[in-house]
């Protein structure tokens, strides 16, 4: 057993003398408890007016379930270690300091701006160049599309078929081709002329200054999109299937053994019947971002890799990084954000597993991805496709650092950046809370404002095999939830909001 107290000071700024109102800007800082064999512990003495939360995340292998075990409660007499220890040391049962309280640096808020936006054509009206009469036949192209067919033992396989298209917006860098079956009421030239210069002026900027340009595999000069309600017959998640790409269709050629019909064909495949939701920039931005990363393992000679829970994250993040737009994201935040203890970051396809596409997943990879970037910056998005080892090494050899560190500064990340800087949650009750993690997965636990000089005891249990991983999380600068004197009529409410 390993017991670590952790005394907290006054700050040099702890108005514990003055007035009961504070309006100091929050600062945030953590401790990492260490964690043995599956069990941390630490004592907590309270220091108004901070107010303290515990992460506690896993880094078990896949969605798999880590059943934890937190134990809070208050000692009854414990000497309170201030007079015999240094500012701000960490004392463990030994004598010995173990750690300090450092500063969280929240990413960069925001959106990043996306890069320098083309000029292009914006509002011209190419239905007159394309021709809606005798010239369109010459404007048809063939495609070949995927459908997957269930046998009768309950197996599939997946085969193609043939749809003819035709061209109903072109920009220099963008053709919008749009299925015969949709091109006749269910899709409009304005609406074909929208998605050629949002994904030319937008999504293509951003892709080629963050990832570089996606390769003109079939030498038209752009790339395609081809508008279909043949993507509502695809196997659908709980999300509907906005759009997708393959990476057969680049990679297909006389030179290459890749089979497809299509090939080879830089193109992205967009769902007919979903063209009204919001957040186009970032369905194009997404799915840009996937044809990216395959050009450039391509070029690195490097083999196409089945991790969809990078490969997603990255194109979630340039989606909401590099647009600003999150009609794509918003159930997959809100999924996470219900449920992160349920929403296992690395999570792949693999057979039979359930969890690839489910939106708390999603949800934590694009969340995971996108405070990586903010962090590493851009330049790290070309790295991190073109990584030659797999999984967490990939974003070791990305970044540089160990990836048990990238996750305990995510997991903190999130308790700080993505809610309201305002709230301090309800403090828990004592007592004893059991949770089951599914794999590379955490949650915070609030145990708000401690009284002074009161100690709390914190214990954590769990598999050894859960890599587990425990945080205490210290916000300064928040007012003391006690009342206001009655001499301001009516003001009920906590100083902070009074100043
Ligand atoms: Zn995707």
């Amino acid at each position: 057993m390993h017991a670590v107290s952790c005394r907290l000071v006054p700050r040099a700024a702890d108005p514990g003398s003055a007035a009961p109102s504070i309006a100091v800007p929050q600062t945030v800082e953590a401790l990492e408890i260490p964690v043995n064999r599956g069990v941390a512990e630490c004592l907590i003495w309270g220091n108004p007016p901070a107010w303290y939360e515990v992460v506690i995340g896993s880094l078990g292998p896949g969605d798999g379930a880590e059943e934890v075990h937190l134990q809070w409660e208050p000692l009854a007499a414990q000497p309170h270690p201030r007079s015999r220890q240094s500012a701000d040391d960490v004392p463990g049962t030994l004598g010995q300091p173990l750690a300090k309280w450092r500063r969280v640096t929240p990413p960069a808020g925001g959106v990043f701006p996306p890069p320098k936006l083309g000029s292009g054509p914006g509002e011209n009206d190419v239905s007159g160049t394309l021709g809606r009469g005798e010239s369109a036949a010459v404007h048809r192209r063939e495609f070949q599309f995927p459908v997957w067919k269930t046998s009768v033992r309950g197996a599939g396989e997946w085969q193609d078929r043939r749809i003819v298209a035709r061209l109903m917006a072109a920009h220099p860098r963008a053709r919008v081709y749009v299925d015969l079956q949709d091109a006749e009421g269910r899709v409009s030239w304005r609406e074909a002329e929208t998605i050629a210069s949002r994904l030319a002026e937008v999504a293509l900027p951003v892709v080629d200054g963050w990832l570089g340009p996606i390769t003109d595999v079939d030498g038209d000069g752009s790339l395609s999109v081809l508008v279909t309600s043949a993507v509502e017959q695809l196997p659908q998640g709980r999300d509907p299937l906005r759009a997708f790409v393959r990476s057969s269709d680049l990679a297909a050629g006389p030179q290459s053994g890749a089979r497809s019909p299509n090939g080879p064909l830089d193109i992205i495949y967009l769902n007919a019947n979903r063209l009204g939701d919001s957040g186009l920039d970032g369905i194009l931005a997404h799915e840009a971002t996937h044809l990216a990363v395959f050009c450039r393992r391509r070029e690195a000679g490097l083999p196409l890799r089945a991790e969809e829970w990078i490969d997603e994250g990255l194109a979630h993040a340039v989606e909401w990084l590099g647009t600003g737009e999150s009609g794509n994201l918003e159930r997959r935040w809100a999924a996470f954000d219900a449920a992160p203890h349920a929403a296992a970051l690395e999570v792949n396809r693999g057979a039979g597993n359930p969890a690839w596409r489910r939106a708390e997943c999603r949800g934590a990879t694009a969340r995971f991805f996108t405070h990586l970037i903010q962090q590493q910056g851009v330049r790290s998005l070309p790295r991190i496709a073109t990584a030659t080892t797999t999984g967490r090494d990939a974003l070791a050899e990305a970044t540089g650092q160990p990836f048990a560190d990238l996750f305990r500064e995510w997991t903190m990340s999130e308790r700080i950046t993505w809610r309201d800087p305002e709230s301090i949650p309800e403090p828990s009750e004592p007592g004893q809370q059991s949770w089951t993690l599914s794999g590379t997965a955490a949650l915070g636990f609030a145990l708000g404002h401690l009284p002074a000089d009161r100690c709390y005891r914190l214990r954590l249990t769990g598999p050894a095999a859960a890599g587990l991983q425990m945080t205490l999380v210290r916000h300064v600068g928040h007012s003391l939830p006690q009342p206001i004197p009655p001499t301001e009529a009516g003001l009920t409410t906590l100083g902070r909001s009074l100043r």
